[in-house]
């Protein structure tokens, strides 16, 4: 019986001592590969205290960058990443400003901040910016790629918010080795995702100086498209105002030399109306008109048959020229709003404006493209005719 117990502690010690050797050896073949790599055992411990202190993230990489220090990548459960720069001297963390020639720093600030502004629209690239949150930088092979955490923004985009930096934008900045991209897409901020929900954005009655103006720096800050429906009576007094409307990638059709209800004139008449519009938009920009938007959205047989164009009416009204309340106005569009329709306003009310300065941010957060009638037409994958009549796509 004794004996029997003897071996039994034998064996169970002897186990013991090989999972122990195995360890060691497991242990001496992980030092001799990671010298390979860098020998520093002081950046070893700082990564270690770095794991022990977070504690809810995981190393997903931890590697050489240059001869001087290496970057550990964590992450957490949310899928929120964290970065370090250790030097492999002395096991002090760098800084992103440490791996930035020094005479360098504010062109790369500068450069940041531009291909944000390409990226987003101004209400979140003001705040990347200008405003406080955190940043991990994770340096790739190709591209730096910076993440942006806990900035204050209004209204609160969902996305992600990232910047990949293609080391094409920054090569003369950095002070570690690279890759560069023989090819390499710059940011343009203004790519159309056709699987995103897109709508189009119409005003009618202008143009209206200042206030056409207003609108269409609002779009461009928010990097968004409309199609201005103009009266052609207005156009003649108004070119610089057309060309700047076209400027910044936004569209102008007919609404009409008289903004007369075009069921009532005879076909004479309609080709009169069609030929005067489009003759001072052409000597203005050098360009035909090809979309209409009747007045009052009437649409006969005679004007289907013989008006040369794309009739183009709506399906999601605001009423912005009954309910002059900015807040009535944002309502009806963005508890109705929905992927492929086309939304009717005026470029005459500052209760307009107000509620479109609101309404371009809470779409972008809600995950929707405004553009103009063609773009959304282009997008939707149909091809515009003349003689129809479209409402939504
Ligand atoms: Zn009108």
């Amino acid at each position: 019986m004794k004996k029997k117990r003897n071996i039994k502690i034998i064996l169970i010690f002897s186990g013991i001592f090989c999972i122990f050797l195995t360890l060691l050896i497991f242990k001496i073949n992980l030092n001799n590969k990671q010298k390979d790599v860098w020998d520093s055992k002081l950046a070893d411990e700082t990564l270690t205290n770095i794991l022990t202190q977070e504690a809810n993230y995981v190393l997903v990489e931890h590697k050489m960058i240059s001869s001087q220090f290496t970057q550990a990548i964590l992450k957490n459960d949310n899928g929120t990443y964290k970065s370090y720069f250790i030097n492999v001297k002395d096991g002090n963390l760098l800084n992103i400003e440490d791996i930035i020639k020094s005479e360098e720093q504010q062109n790369f600030k500068n450069k940041v901040h531009e291909l944000i502004e390409l990226k987003y629209p101004k209400f979140i690239a003001d705040s990347l910016n200008y405003g406080n949150g955190n940043i991990t930088y994770i340096l790739k092979d190709t591209e730096l790629i910076m993440y942006f955490y806990d900035f204050e923004i209004n209204p609160k985009p969902l996305e992600e918010l990232f910047l990949m930096i293609d080391y094409n934008e920054i090569k003369d900045y950095v002070n570690f080795p690279f890759h560069l991209k023989e090819e390499y897409e710059r940011e343009n901020g203004f790519t159309f995702d056709p699987t995103k929900k897109t709508v189009a954005l119409t005003f009618d009655d202008g143009p209206n100086g200042s206030k056409t103006l207003r609108l269409v720096e609002l779009l461009h800050q928010n990097k968004m498209h409309a199609t201005f429906f103009m009266v052609g009576n207005r156009m003649a007094t108004a070119p610089n105002v057309i060309k700047e409307v076209l400027k910044t990638g936004n569209e102008v059709g007919s609404h009409s030399y008289n903004h007369k209800n075009l069921t009532r004139l005879t076909k004479e008449e309609l080709l009169e109306e069609e030929k005067s519009t489009n003759l001072i938009y052409k000597s203005i920009t050098g360009q035909d008109l090809k979309l209409l938007r009747p007045p009052y959205g009437n649409v006969n047989d005679t004007m289907k048959q013989n008006l040369n164009l794309t009739f183009i009416n709506w399906n999601l009204d605001t009423e912005d020229w009954r309910y002059r309340n900015t807040n009535h106005i944002y309502d009806s569009v963005i508890n109705k709003v929905k992927d492929g329709d086309i939304i009717l306003m005026h470029d005459l009310y500052e209760t307009t404006i107000k509620a479109v300065e609101k309404l371009l941010p809470e779409l972008y957060v809600r995950g929707f493209q405004v553009v103009s009638v063609s773009e959304l037409a282009n997008i939707k994958g149909q091809t515009l005719e003349v003689h129809k009549v479209y409402r939504s796509f």
